[in-house]
């Protein structure tokens, strides 16, 4: 049985409870509040807060986890990464009052009092930069500590920039990029069997995500038109032109195609006379 920590709320505990549904891993919970489910006959889940998940996953009380890489570094725990999972994009970014003057990080003077839930990134990106700080640690909202008084400039999560602007901050440089990651124990990666069971997850993962961005096309196309459907359905190895029973001059064109190119596609197929056109979702996707 391999345990998996996943973030029990907050910004990425439903997208990562509805990716584990969707690989074939719904969560089935035994009480209203249970901090254990099943995932499946060989996982389970324990919900934690998802800057607890690196810890967890380091310590061994879970094999894998999912949070984010934010979280992963600030923790400083020796993890395996084993797939970006895309959701919760968002930067880690130094921010300061529009009225200091500071445009540049090269501006920030030595001394600046940093207020951070990330004291530990903002330390060493600040000592990497030659610039020495004050830290004054915060567990959140960040950005009220310069109106407070309590600091001069801010190393906060960005995903829009509208909190910052509300607050009468702008960025000046950005620390970190993150995004949701699956990451293993390194002792349950070395344990061959419990490894093997760790890859089919991050390839069931993976194979949700590829999809996710893909469609299925099928289309019914005059047969004297097959040479110029290459150019218009690609596909992953080319389309696959299937007979059509009694179908005639007809065969029927089936494609994987990109999500942001079905529009396209679309008004190609139908400038060779295709007809029955369909667009439909894949669940997964291997290649
Ligand atoms: P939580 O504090 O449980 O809501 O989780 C916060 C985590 O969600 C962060 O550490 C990031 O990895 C991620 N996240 C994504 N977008 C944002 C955002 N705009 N603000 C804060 N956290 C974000």
């Amino acid at each position: 049985m391999i345990t998996v920590a996943l973030p029990n709320k907050g910004r990425l505990s439903d997208k990562a409870l509805a990716l584990f549904e969707r690989a074939g891993l719904r969560a089935e919970f035994t009480s209203e509040r249970a901090l254990v489910a099943a995932l499946g006959p060989d996982f389970r889940a324990i919900f934690v807060r998802a800057a607890d998940v690196p810890e967890f996953v380091s310590d061994g009380a879970a094999d894998v986890g999912v949070t984010g890489a934010d979280l992963v570094a600030e923790s400083g725990r020796e993890v395996e990464s084993l797939l970006d999972l895309g959701f919760g994009r968002c930067r880690l970014a130094v921010a300061v009052p529009d009225g200091s003057g500071i445009q540049t990080l090269a501006q920030v003077p030595s001394g600046s009092r940093v207020a951070t839930s990330f004291p530990r990134i903002a330390k060493e990106f600040f000592d990497r930069a030659g610039i020495t700080i004050e830290l004054v640690r915060v567990s959140g909202a960040a950005e009220i500590a310069p109106h407070l008084g309590v600091a001069d400039l801010i190393v906060d999560l960005v995903s829009t920039g509208s909190t910052l602007q509300v607050n009468g901050l702008h960025e000046v440089e950005t620390v970190l990029e993150s995004t949701a990651r699956l990451i293993a124990s390194r002792t349950a990666w070395e344990d061959p069997v419990r490894r093997l069971a760790m890859e089919e997850l991050a390839a069931a993962l993976e194979s949700v995500l590829r999809a996710e961005s893909k469609r299925y096309l099928m289309a019914n196309v005059p047969r004297d038109r097959i040479e110029e459907l290459k150019q218009v359905l690609p596909g992953i190895s080319g389309p696959t032109i299937v007979e059509v029973l009694q179908g005639g001059s007809w065969v029927a064109a089936h494609a994987v195609v990109d999500e942001d190119r079905i529009f396209r596609t679309i008004a190609g197929l139908k400038r060779l006379g295709a007809e029955g056109i369909l667009v439909t979702r894949i669940e997964r996707l291997m290649p």
